[in-house]
């Protein structure tokens, strides 16, 4: 037939949107058909960790739903639709049993939580947020289990917003990281140890060093068995120790993953008219499970599929972390570079900074009135990718 293939695009989280949002700035006629496993409602997934500080539900994180985003953009969305094959030969997908065919197929289809193993009778009381429909099952849960007590397996990004959150929602939080102090992997000691002293300040009870093995029924609630022998009593579980690229599809298909799925600036798999951003992407080595990026991608690509082949450039993305008992800003330093850091401290605030033998900054970590230097050294900082 005469009918233009559409741009098929898989999943409707900020990637997804974003680039349907950058493409009809410049086109309004491309077909184009967006597949999600999920409701498709349209939602900001950092406000998941700030549901009790600023006093809003699942629901009430929901910006548009499906059919309010399919009108808006003038596209299609089948939701509660697994993608279950891609056939990158014929150009096609399919879902839900249908076959469907495209001009250009993106995969933004997020990551995976990492499901620590814990075992025990009641591993079905630990719960992660990782989107809309997560957050409200956790929220009902909390309600249903008139839960108090809450135990936060991780003490990293995830886990100390949450740690904060659920405090300012007046739960009672123990959190438990197997390293030695808050967002271990992103902060130097001194800044993580400021975030912890400002979490303990407000009721945090933190267990560094030891593993959670088991989560059993007890005494009508929980018992969180540590490996250090400790048995935490709890209403409810959270775990949030990471997220890992969802590549199992693109493996099936033959496109090449390593991390994530590997793409080259233009945003490339290495299937022809696939590509790929967000969450589940590994663009020239870097996997970002952030924002900006991938709104630096959603543009880059938008051009890119409406004629304009566009790479995308990173430049100094610093990361805010919702912890308001201690506001931290952190630019970690590339994965493999030497250098070392500076710190400054005054009680909680700490500005941190990573400089090579050169004296070039690489990166930072802010804490409390730490954040004010932010812009500064912001400026200093090279681009991630140029
Ligand atoms: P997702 O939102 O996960 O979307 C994936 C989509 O793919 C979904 O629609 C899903 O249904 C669909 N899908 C998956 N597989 C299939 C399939 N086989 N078939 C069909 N559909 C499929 N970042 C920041 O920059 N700042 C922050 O403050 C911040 N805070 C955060 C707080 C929390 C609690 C969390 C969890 C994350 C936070 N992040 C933050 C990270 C940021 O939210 C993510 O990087 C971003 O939302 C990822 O978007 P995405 O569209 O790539 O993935």
């Amino acid at each position: 037939s005469a009918t233009a293939k559409p741009i098929v695009i898989i999943g409707t989280g900020l990637a997804g949107y974003n680039l349907i949002k950058e493409i009809r700035k410049n086109d309004k006629e491309t077909p184009v058909i967006m597949v999600t496993g999920d409701d498709g409602r349209s939602y900001s997934k950092p406000m998941l960790s700030t549901g009790f500080t600023r006093n809003t539900d699942a629901d009430g994180l929901m910006q548009a739903d499906a059919g309010k985003m399919a009108i808006q953009f003038d596209v299609s969305i089948w939701t509660n639709t697994q993608v279950t094959n891609i056939d990158t030969a014929q150009q096609t997908i399919t879902a839900e049993g249908v076959v469907v065919e495209y001009a250009s197929l993106v995969l933004a289809w997020g990551a995976d939580v990492i499901r620590p193993p814990i075992g025990g009778d009641a591993t079905d009381s630990v719960f992660s947020c990782n989107d809309l429909v997560d957050y409200a099952t956790f929220r009902a849960e909390l309600k249903k289990r008139k839960a108090k007590k809450v135990v936060i397996i991780g003490g990293g990004l995830i886990g100390c917003e949450f740690t904060n959150d659920l405090l300012n929602g007046d739960f009672d939080i123990e959190t438990v990281d197997p390293l030695g102090y808050c967002l271990p992997t992103l902060l130097p000691e001194a800044a993580g140890k400021s975030v912890q002293a400002a979490l303990e300040e407000k009721g945090a009870k933190f267990h560094f060093g030891p593993l959670v093995t088991e989560v059993n029924h007890k005494d009508g609630a929980l018992g969180v068995t540590l490996n250090n022998g400790d048995v935490l009593d709890a209403d409810i579980v959270v775990s949030a120790v990471g997220v890992r690229p969802r590549t199992e599809l693109a493996v099936q298909a033959g496109i090449t993953t390593n991390r994530g799925v590997v793409a080259n600036r233009l945003l490339e798999t290495s299937a022809a008219n696939v590509y790929t951003l967000g969450d589940c992407a590994e663009v020239e080595g870097n996997v970002l499970f952030y924002v900006a990026p991938l709104m630096a991608c959603a543009r880059a690509l938008a051009k890119t599929l409406t004629g304009t082949p566009t790479e995308v450039s990173y430049p100094a993305m610093p990361v805010t972390i919702k912890t308001p008992a201690c506001p931290v800003v952190v630019s970690p330093a590339p994965r493999d570079v030497e250098g070392e850091w500076t710190i400054q401290q005054e009680g909680n605030n700490v500005v941190a900074e990573f400089r090579n033998a050169a004296g070039e900054l690489l990166g930072f970590a802010l804490t409390g009135e730490g954040t004010s230097e932010k812009m500064r050294l912001q400026k200093e900082l090279p681009a991630i990718m140029a």
